[in-house]
């Protein structure tokens, strides 16, 4: 698999080094939006979140939503949800 978000930011932070004017500001800005995208698009595994004193779910890595089902994207965040045991 490419590197996609690493080739981006390094866009990004060569733009970001260069100095930046207002004809590839935009630019620049769509690059900063592509990254995070891609960045909620990667999936993480799920956190284990503790319910009450005796027990504990699968929950979102990012915000700590807890999951009663196994959703491919956390309905909060947004976050892809990786569910493979490795
Ligand atoms: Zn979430």
């Amino acid at each position: 698999m490419k590197d996609i978000i690493g080739s981006i930011s390094t866009i990004r932070n060569f733009m970001g080094n260069a100095g930046r004017n207002t004809c590839n500001e935009y630019l620049y800005e769509a690059l900063t939006d592509a990254v995070e995208s891609m960045e909620g698009d990667v999936a993480a595994k799920p956190v284990r979140i503790t319910v009450g004193a005796h027990d504990s779910t699968d929950g979102c890595p990012v915000c700590k939503k807890t999951f009663y089902e196994k959703v491919n994207f956390c309905s909060r965040c947004g976050k892809a949800i990786d569910w493979s045991k490795k």
